[in-house]
């Protein structure tokens, strides 16, 4: 075991967390749990808003610490990590309410006179294990979903992009708040002890390798899991788009976040008839990219963030190249060590391809043709990942009917990247993908668990179906099922007549020895 600790101060080195405190960290959110059961939503809504405020004020503190440690260029870490955040907290401060209140349904005839209602509960104390290239947005909307629910989170950002003691300083505008969330450090060895804790709920984002791992551990101890994982997103682009707009939109989301994204772009379908005007179109918008980060908001593509994903990305690149495929831009970093990898058009790939296969999280742009609506369908559904994709067309109606067969959790018509833009859409995979949703109604209600409540009033009167069974009871209840659900004889208000009558007969029968 590693010399460990769990680190609560700013600037500490990253170490994996002893058995011995992962055991503690549980022991003081569980602690936790308890007293944050008591208190009602709306407290744990004030901590959500006084948050919120704290990151508008201090957005370019936060941001200058984000471009630090995951190179990426300012507009990226605005954009999509702090504004993303705030427009999911708005969210949860309007829906929260709606969505987690009691619920009264409908209860059959067969109970007549009983009342039903649903109660959402926190699931206790969970874990959330992050990745690395959204470590702002994945960690706060996933630790404040959770928290809103009432739940007590542990949180483990990845090991490349910590930014330690950020989230301890954010969640110190709320007490509860600071009280209810532990920060622990370190690598997957961290994260495997802190499931040996057993966590009500392990929520993982992160590579669909490591997602296998969790759920292994998680079966042996019965902890539920939800998998965010990996994807091979596609843009199916049609000849009837304004061309130069799917062009842009097309490479924003393959190259944003310098393509660290799991629904980046990462295979561009263009049918034959515009395919060679939307590559000299692709190659000219790609060659005035700035590509830099440290920069004033006026780069378009940060780097990479770890030195393995860059050289994940090349070897792609070079396994295309050996096989036959065209490299019209890019294809190496900008400088000599750096990690900063020139966007890259390709033309010419197939799925005998990695590019194609396997997941590249790094900004490559492969352009691939198609000649009909069943061709693309069959092609971009031809991965094991199915996370979420693009379809472009002035047809609203194909670009719909192409969006449905697709196999995967989100699909953007005539925009890229979107639904994950919309905190009321749930976000999640189908397939190697993952499963779960964050998000959304959806998202929110996975960091709960329902609990049904059915309610009759105390009297004497005894329930048919309980004891003793009798022949003539039995027959009742058969004219019974014919009364409710036959639809050959259906006549809804005779038959309502008929069961009300057999209802009354079945009263007289109960309780009623043999
Ligand atoms: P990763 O799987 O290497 O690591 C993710 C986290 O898991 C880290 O915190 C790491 O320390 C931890 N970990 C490592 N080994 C572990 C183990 N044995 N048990 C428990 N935890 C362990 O992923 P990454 O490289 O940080 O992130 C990139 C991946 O995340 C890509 O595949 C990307 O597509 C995916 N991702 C998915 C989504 C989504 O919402 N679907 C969002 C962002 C990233």
């Amino acid at each position: 075991m590693t010399d460990s600790k769990v680190i609560d101060s700013p600037f500490e080195a990253v170490a994996d967390v002893s058995e011995q405190d992962a055991v503690a960290v549980f022991s003081r959110a569980r602690a936790a749990q308890r007293k944050l059961a008591q208190l009602p939503l709306e407290v744990r809504l004030q901590g959500l808003k006084k948050l919120l405020d704290y990151l508008v004020e201090n957005r370019n503190e936060v941001i200058d610490i984000l471009c630090r440690e995951t190179r990426k260029c300012r507009t990226d870490a605005l954009v999509s990590e702090v504004l993303g955040v705030l427009d999911n907290f708005e969210w949860l401060l309007k829906s929260a309410r709606k969505i987690l209140k009691e619920k009264k349904v409908s209860t059959p005839i067969t109970l007549l006179g009983k009342k039903s209602r649903i109660v959402h509960e926190p699931l206790g104390t969970v874990l959330i294990i992050a990745p690395w290239n959204y470590p702002l947005h994945i960690g706060l909307t996933s630790i404040l979903a959770a928290y809103v629910c009432g739940n007590a989170v542990v949180y483990k950002p990845s090991e490349l992009t910590p930014m330690q003691g950020l989230f301890e300083k954010l969640f110190q505008v709320d007490p509860i708040l600071a009280d209810s969330v532990q920060v622990v450090y370190g690598t997957g060895i961290s994260a495997q002890r802190l499931i040996m804790q057993k966590p009500a709920k392990v929520f993982f984002t992160g590579s669909a390798r490591t997602g296998k791992k969790i759920l292994a551990q998680c079966a042996e101890l019965l902890i539920p899991v939800d998998l965010e994982l990996g994807g091979k997103d596609q843009a199916i682009v049609f000849d009837d788009v304004h061309l130069d707009r799917a062009v842009k939109g097309v490479l924003w989301g393959a190259l944003t976040n310098a393509g660290q994204s799991c629904s980046s772009v990462e295979r561009i379908y263009v049918q034959d008839t515009v395919y060679k005007e939307f590559v000299e179109r692709a190659k000219l918008e790609i060659n005035k990219l700035v590509v830099n980060s440290g920069d004033l908001g006026n780069a378009d593509m940060g780097g990479m963030t770890a030195d393995f994903q860059l050289d994940i990305v090349h070897q792609q690149v070079v396994d295309a190249k050996s096989k036959g495929a065209g490299i019209l831009t890019g294809g190496s970093t900008l400088m000599e060590n750096e990690l900063f990898y020139l966007p890259t058009l390709m033309t010419n790939v197939d799925n005998s391809m990695l590019v194609m296969r396997e997941e590249t999280f790094g900004p490559l742009v492969p352009v691939i043709p198609f000649s009909n609506e069943a061709e693309v369908i069959d092609l971009s559904n031809d991965t094991e990942f199915g996370l979420s994709a693009s379809v472009w067309s002035s047809d609203q109606q194909r670009a719909y009917r192409v969006a449905r067969q697709l196999e995967c959790g989100a699909v953007s018509i005539n925009n890229v990247m979107l639904t994950e833009g919309n905190p009321a859409l749930p976000f999640g995979g189908t397939k190697a993908s993952g499963y779960g949703r964050q998000k959304g109604a959806e998202g929110l209600l996975g960091y709960m668990q329902s609990k049904s409540i059915l309610i009759d009033s105390d009297s004497n009167k005894i329930e048919p179906n309980w004891y003793p069974y009798t022949r003539a009871k039995y027959q009742l209840f058969d004219q019974l099922i014919l009364a409710l659900f036959s639809h050959q004889t259906w006549s809804k208000p005779l038959n309502l007549l008929k069961a009300a009558l057999i209802g009354m007969k079945l009263e007289n029968l109960s309780g009623k020895d043999r």
